[in-house]
This record gives C-alpha cells, structure tokens and sequence, in this order.
C-alpha cells in the first residue's frame, strides 16, 4: 500500500530514480517500504524542520539518523564548512584540524587516546575487528542479536534462536567463513553471554552500548558491567560501538553515562557534524598496531577530510554541558508526551528514551531484546507514522530506529509534534480490533 500521491514532484522523482538507483536510493530505510509509503524526497533544511520537493514542511526526527545533534544547516558548522572549503577540499597529507579533532575527542572519551579517522562507520567497525584479531590472535566476535556495525560482511550475520548460534549470513553475498566466525547472542542474556565467552577464544566482544538499531534497547542493570567482566576474564577486546550514542547521551558517550569502558570504541554521526566522518579510538598501545606505526592496514583517501573535520570540529564545539541537559530535557518532555497521548487514546506503547534518543514500540510489555523488538505490532506503527508524516511529523520510518532530537527542537515543535503524535493514535483502528 502506498500513501503517496502520484502527481507529486516526489513521486515522478521517485518514479525516475527506480530506474537509475536500486529501490530509487542510496540506502534502503530511506525507501521507506517498512512503513508501507513512497519516499520523501527532500529540498532543504533549516533548524529542525526539513522542506520536501513538494513544499511540505516537518518537524525532523531522523536528522540524517543522528549526526545533526544541532539541527540542520546549523550557522557556525556551515560557516567552519564554508571557511575549510575556501582552503582546498582534500590533500591526502595531513592537517592541524585532525589533531585538534583527535586531541578533543580523547578530552571527551576516558579510554581514548589515539584516533584512526575513517569516512564511514562501516569502515571503523571493520577497522576495529582487524585490530582486535591481530592484537589476540584469535577469529572469532561476538556480537549481539539486532544490533548493526554497519555492513560489514560479518556482522550482518543475525542470531539463531535461544543460545548463542553459529551464525548464518543475512545477505545474499556473504561468504559462510565470514559469518561462521562471528557469534551471535541474544542482548541481555548474561547466561547466553557467559556461555559463549567460554565456549569460544573470542577477539572481541562487540556491542552498541545502547542499542539505537532495534529501536532503543537498554542494557539491563549490570549488563554492561558483565560485558567489560568477561572481556576480561577471557582476553577478549570489549569494542563499544557509539556510532550513535558517542557525542549524545552525554559529551563521552555511553561509556561516561553508564561508567564502562572500552578497549576500543567506534564513532561517526555525531562525529562528521553531517559531513563523512567516523573514527576508531583507544588506548595508544592498542592504536600503534595500525599502520604505519605498526602492521594492521588500514587506509583511506578521503580518511580525515579536512571539510568533515571542520564540521565534526564546531558540531563539537557546540556541545557543551548546558546543551547536554536542554537534549535531555527536551527528549524527556517528548517521550512522556508521547506516553500520555498514546494512554489517552488507548493504544499500549513503549516509549523507550535515553538523553537524546528515543523508540515508540507499539507494545504491552516492556522491550528488552531484539525477539522482543521483533514481536512489536509493526502495522500499527507504520499506520501511525503514516499518520505523522500527513501531519507534518517526520519519524524513523522503521521501529526498529531511534527518533533523534536535535538541540535546535523548540517547544512550539514539541506541541505540534504531541498534537499530531495524538491525532495519529486516535486514526488508528481501535487496539485489538485490527485484523
Ligand atoms: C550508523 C551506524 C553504523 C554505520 O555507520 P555508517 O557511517 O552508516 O557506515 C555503525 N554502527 C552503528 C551503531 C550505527 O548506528
């Protein structure tokens, strides 16, 4: 089913661009398929409001899925832009701006002292591997079910049921070897965990610190902790992805919010400042096994690009504590407004939420694992963002994303959000009368 009209300048868009882009984009969730629609294809935007090609206007709650923490076309990262760009776009030989980037991140993240620039997060996740199994010597990783690294070859692989699995690959084009050596466990099953850290030599345990790629799944009390625990017990690298949660939950990401630390931890979004950046970090010796300082190949031509770095530089800049707590706030106010519109009209909702992120599950119970994830009424959450985008409401177009408030929210666009967030609940059929 399809919610579009046809006569609009997104759709004839659309239309041409299923013949020269696979799906008519550049990466699928834009394609919006999960939420039963035609894409939205986009002109502009400003603050937190994005413009499409047919002059609608939205309240933004993707924000280019996390990296514009500021807004879009925030003044000072476009003027940092601008002022980079006048200098040259690229050289291939390194600039002042990648040490000051480097020397600000470990400012902000304990266990960080060196920094490996890359242009994608898939790429620093990849890189992250080949360091963890040259620094241990050993294959296989671990990582959790319905948590996502990017799309590197072996971590697309998905979990078995139950107890941790021999995983098979997802996608077509995945060699088995590639998804044999990583195991995959159920998120907050400490069992589940503890037996596969000792059934198997592990390089690497590896998790998003909170996972924003199911929706919002917390860890459960003393989960991280037993994470850093059998990494230790085991000689296992403990690798925290905060692709997402890096630079927003709090200004060192979930490692500072929830006190654990990384042997290595990856980082993008937020990072680039809307531009493509991502990075590897931890300790120096850790660090120093990468070439050329040491033999793990790594390379990249567009690797620490001085236009990104100039973004990442003033998107950082701009997040001091006083914006850390405003985030906070306003994701807060947002998510228990949305609990009581959805109480109002009598639809049972989850509304998972952290400082910065959150996920509606349309669920009775409490979402604590992917399978939990999986089992959520995904029809009416694509009923109901259908209703937000006919409102003037952009959301992920999956449940299985986060929403991203941005610091350039403001109260007006967090009423109009409500009002539109409970006219859409009050469209849908009434709960338990769907087919
Ligand atoms: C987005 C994301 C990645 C991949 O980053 P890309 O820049 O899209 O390659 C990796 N890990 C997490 C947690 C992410 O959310």
């Amino acid at each position: 089913m399809t919610a579009s009209l046809t006569d609009t300048r997104s759709a004839e868009l659309y239309r041409r661009s299923l013949e020269r882009l696979p799906g008519g984009v550049n990466s699928p969730v834009r394609a919006m398929r999960a939420i039963g629609r035609d894409p939205i294809f986009i002109d502009r935007g400003a603050g937190a409001e994005l413009f499409d090609v047919d002059g609608n206007r939205f309240v933004d709650y993707v924000c280019s899925w996390g990296p514009l923490i500021h807004g879009h076309a925030h003044p000072l990262v476009l003027e940092a832009i601008e002022r980079a760009a006048a200098k040259g776009t690229s050289f291939g030989a390194p600039t002042a701006g990648e040490l000051e980037l480097a020397s600000e991140v470990a400012r902000r993240m304990d266990g960080v002292e060196m920094l490996r620039m890359t242009s994608s997060g898939t790429e620093a996740s990849m890189t992250a591997i080949r360091l963890a199994r040259a620094a241990t010597g050993r294959e296989p990783i671990l990582k959790f079910a319905g948590a996502y690294h990017g799309h590197v070859d072996g971590l697309l692989a998905q979990a078995g049921s139950g107890l941790a699995t021999q995983a098979l690959p997802s996608s077509p084009g995945v060699p088995a070897s590639a998804a044999a050596a990583t195991i995959v466990v159920p998120w907050n099953d400490p069992d589940a965990l503890t037996q596969a850290t000792e059934s198997h030599q592990l390089a690497a345990i590896l998790a998003e610190p909170l996972p924003a790629n199911m929706g919002l799944v917390s860890p459960s009390a003393g989960f991280l902790e037993l994470l850093r625990e059998r990494a230790d017990a085991t000689g296992a690298l403990l690798v925290l992805d905060e692709v997402i949660s890096g630079f927003r939950v709090a200004a060192g990401g979930a490692q500072e919010l929830m006190g654990v630390r990384a042997d290595l931890t990856i980082m993008g979004k937020i990072l680039g400042g809307g531009l493509p950046a991502a990075a590897l970090g931890g300790r120096a010796e850790l660090m120093r096994m990468l070439a050329p300082a040491g033999h793990v190949y790594q390379a990249g031509t567009l690797s620490g690009n001085p236009l990104a770095v100039a973004a990442g530089l003033a998107t950082l800049e701009l997040l001091d504590e006083p914006a850390y707590l405003r985030l906070g706030a306003y994701t807060e106010r947002l998510a228990e407004g949305l609990r009581d519109v959805a109480a109002e009209h009598g639809h049972a909702v989850q509304v998972a939420s952290v400082p910065g992120l959150l996920t509606v599950f349309f669920s009775e119970r409490p979402v604590t694992s992917f399978e939990d994830a999986c089992g959520c009424d995904l029809d009416a959450y694509a009923a109901w963002c259908r209703g937000l985008l006919s409102r003037g409401v952009y959301p992920p177009a999956s449940q299985f994303e986060a929403w991203f408030p941005s610091l350039a929210h403001t109260q007006e666009q967090l009423e109009h959000t409500l009002a539109a967030a409970a006219a859409a609940f009050a469209s849908l059929p009434e709960p338990g009368t769907r087919p």
